[in-house]
């Protein structure tokens, strides 16, 4: 073990610095872990940028880093289901455990949920971390810190496929090839989508969704949403069972909608605007249900099921690669957009 805790700390907008923190102790039922693997997200990145994310704003400095996998260190009092060495994925919300929400098993509702580097709570981008055991998943052995640190990813696509109730012989309409559109398409895959049809701006974006297994892609451009739509009608030869918007660009989102069979379900993963005009007489009048999603809850125990059987295959989505040292590099990187997923390594060996 080493005897210091180098940590990515977003200090307020645009100053992030790698500083020395002290190594957290675990309290009871917790575990010290030591970092292995942090995906950047795009909301670690829209916090570095812009300072906030909605209503939650940058007041002190933070820790980032919320898509990640560890070795256990240590173990607080009481903790019986891990072992130190353990390798395991971090689900980072922990509930509150005893509202109504939580008690009913959505969770990812509670109120009092603390979510790594979503203020005031820290996040995992660091050599060590204190997480509470419950919410740390033992990964197999063939199952790598990388495909660990991807199941948060994974649960949001999880999660959005389980609210549109995608199932075998459904077709798909996934809005956006960023990271979560492209983990929903393998997602719907695994669960038996007969087809899948995914758009976005950006074609290399959507040759991505091709070599993962999306049987037709859509190229966005500023045509009128009901353009784009008869695109996606065309290539599935009907409009979607389900469609999962992952862009949160208000037109995409009256894609998603007017390409709904009706009777079926819009499932809104993508953020972005407070107030978008949608066509609610067509979705209401064609009984098109339209669903939220809030993360996930209940979902890593599936993700974690569908990597290590080879049911999904995540490892194309790592496209760059940043030792935990040269963190700002890495969200650089990420800001640009280059690739997909920008990890980030976080233990001495590597
Ligand atoms: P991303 O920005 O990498 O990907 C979004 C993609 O949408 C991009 O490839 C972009 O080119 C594309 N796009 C933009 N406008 C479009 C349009 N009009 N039509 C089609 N495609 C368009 O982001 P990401 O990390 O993949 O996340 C996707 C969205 O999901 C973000 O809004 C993010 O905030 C949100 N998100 C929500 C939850 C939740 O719990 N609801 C969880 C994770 C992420
Ligand atoms: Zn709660």
């Amino acid at each position: 073990m080493t005897d210091t805790n180098l940590t990515a700390v977003l200090f307020q907008q645009n100053d992030l610095r790698m500083e020395d923190w002290p190594i957290p102790a675990p309290g009871p039922g917790q575990v010290l872990l030591e970092m292995q693997r942090v995906g950047i997200c795009g909301s670690d990145v829209h916090f570095w940028t812009k300072g906030r994310v909605g209503d939650y704003v940058v007041k002190e400095p933070m820790a980032l880093g919320h898509e990640a996998s560890a070795v256990v260190s240590k173990l607080g009092q009481g903790v019986t289901s891990l072992n130190v060495g353990d390798r395991v994925a971090i689900e980072p919300g922990v509930p509150c455990r005893r509202c109504n929400h939580c008690k009913t098993g959505r969770y990812n509702l509670c109120r009092k949920v603390r979510f790594c580097a979503t203020p005031p709570d820290h996040g995992n981008l660091g050599r060590y971390y204190v997480h509470d055991a419950d919410f740390c998943f033992k990964l197999p052995d063939h199952v790598s810190f990388e495909e660990g640190a991807l199941l948060e990813p994974l649960s949001v696509a999880v999660y959005a496929t389980n609210r549109g109730n995608v199932k075998l012989g459904d077709t798909v309409l996934i809005c956006g090839a960023g990271p979560i559109g492209l983990v929903c398409l393998l997602t719907a895959k695994a669960k038996g989508a007969s087809q899948v049809c995914v758009t976005d701006l950006n074609a290399s974006r959507l040759e991505m969704a091709k070599n993962l297994g999306a049987e037709f892609t859509v190229l966005v451009r500023r045509e009128a949403p009901g353009v784009t739509a008869q695109a996606v009608e065309g290539a599935l030869g009907d409009k979607a069972d389900i469609a999962i918007e992952c862009s949160g660009a208000p037109s995409s989102v009256n894609t998603a909608i007017l390409s709904t069979q009706t009777a079926g379900v819009v499932v809104l993963v993508g953020v972005g605007h407070e107030k978008v005009e949608i066509p609610l007489l067509d979705a209401a009048l064609r009984e098109v249900d339209i669903r939220g999603v809030f993360r996930y809850a209940n979902c890593y125990p599936t993700a974690l099921a569908m990597v290590a059987s080879g049911q999904v295959d995540v490892k194309p989505l790592v496209t760059h690669r940043f030792r935990l040292e040269d963190s700002l590099q890495a969200f650089e990187a990420a800001r640009r957009g280059d690739g997909i997923k920008v990890m980030i390594s976080c233990d001495r060996k590597a």
